[in-house]
């Protein structure tokens, strides 16, 4: 599968900070092999406990030392102003200059919700505080987020983050192509001309992909999922029918324009590189 846009596109990879001695050793693996592929950036996700947010400040430095671009994902839930101002004077004297500003998921039993409710009030503190000096990344719904009561509201709510600075949009994971350009169209239409990034979610086994799609709202379309439950244990056959899905899903994103390709990596490199190698951007 080769493509005539070759140069035009740039790659972002998606990390969660590793837990454990051999988690990290596993990333540094993953990173180094990743690398190679020259992305625009690597992004570490954040949690909503103390230390997993030390880990996501840990793992950005040390990706960032290595040459190539981290940008920390930074959420609303349990973040007070005081602590947010902190850690945005951290990361911009490590030389951090992209953000990804989210609202996140309030963990079961954690009952403070933080200074912000929603991504945009965050976008706006991080204006507010440091000017221009990090590029901002927001998240974005082709499908819609599972809280939106509308398609038409969660569009506004982009719109406002768009509004309080945004530089562009990541979309949560979807397997309709349609979701993305339809999504794209609308911004178009209402005269937002930020990059909106496709997250793609690589295929490589079904039980745990179907449970987090239902938690975070992404379609998997019935014909996939029947085909997917068809296969049963056989995770061989899970990958390589996945891996041929999310190839000609990344494809038709390409040739229809889309500005670049963000992969939620899950920490492994071998599934995002068999894509890349179909789409003929392997390096
Ligand atoms: C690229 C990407 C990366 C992610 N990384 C992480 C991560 O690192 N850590 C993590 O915990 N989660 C992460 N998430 C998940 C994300 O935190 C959840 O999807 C979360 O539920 C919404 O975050 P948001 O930033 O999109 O929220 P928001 O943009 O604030 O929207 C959340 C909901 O509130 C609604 N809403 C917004 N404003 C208003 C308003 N004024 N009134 C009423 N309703 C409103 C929206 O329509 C939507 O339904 C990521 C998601 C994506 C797409």
């Amino acid at each position: 599968m080769q493509t005539s846009k070759q140069s035009a596109q740039s790659f972002s990879f998606e990390f969660y900070p590793p837990k454990t001695e051999e988690g990290a050793a596993n990333l540094a693996l993953v990173h180094s092999q990743l690398a190679r592929q020259q992305p625009d950036f690597f992004s570490v996700t954040f949690g909503a406990g103390g230390s997993t947010r030390d880990k996501t400040f840990q793992t950005v430095v040390d990706i960032q030392a290595k040459g190539i671009a981290a940008a920390p994902h930074l959420s609303c839930v349990a973040s007070t102003k005081e602590n947010i101002r902190a850690i945005l004077k951290d990361y911009q004297e490590h030389g951090i200059a992209k953000i990804v500003a989210l609202r996140g998921d309030l963990p079961s039993g954690m009952m403070s919700a933080g200074e912000f409710r929603y991504a945009n009030e965050l976008v706006s503190f991080i204006r507010q505080e440091t000017g221009d000096d990090f590029q901002i990344h927001v998240a974005a719904y082709p499908e819609v987020h599972p809280q939106a009561p509308n398609a038409h509201e969660d569009f506004k709510n982009f719109q406002r983050k768009v509004a309080a600075g945004a530089n562009a949009g990541i979309t949560q994971y979807f397997y309709n192509a349609e979701a993305y350009f339809y999504f794209v169209d609308k911004c178009e239409q209402q005269g937002i001309t930020i990059p909106i990034v496709p997250g793609i979610m690589p295929i490589t086994q079904y039980a745990q992909l179907f449970r987090f799609s239902e938690m975070c709202g992404a379609d998997i379309p019935r014909w996939l999922r029947k085909r997917l439950e068809g296969f049963g244990d056989d995770r061989e056959a899970v990958q390589g029918f996945g891996l041929d899905v999310v190839s000609k899903l990344c494809q038709q994103l390409i040739s229809g324009g889309a500005p670049g390709l963000h992969f939620y990596t899950m920490n492994q490199s071998a599934p995002t590189l068999a894509i890349l190698r179909n789409l003929g951007y392997a390096k």
